[in-house]
């Protein structure tokens, strides 16, 4: 009888993070967003300074 290991008996996927932006299932090739849209949104969001660090005042000394 042919030896066929079943495909559910290597190591379980972890189920896939949902996109930050729109909480959708992420997609591989764009994670860990779930299209190029949102991927363009959230590089939009950081361009646009809407993300900020907090506790970490602006000093030109510590920019590299
Ligand atoms: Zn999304």
């Amino acid at each position: 009888m042919p030896a066929k290991p079943p495909e559910d008996a290597g190591a379980p996927k972890p189920p896939p993070k949902p996109c930050p932006v729109c909480g959708k299932p992420a997609d591989a090739a764009t994670l860990p967003f779930c299209s190029k849209r949102c991927r363009d949104v959230d590089l939009n969001r950081w361009l646009s300074g809407h993300y900020v660090i907090p506790g970490r005042p602006t000093d030109p000394e510590d920019a590299e």
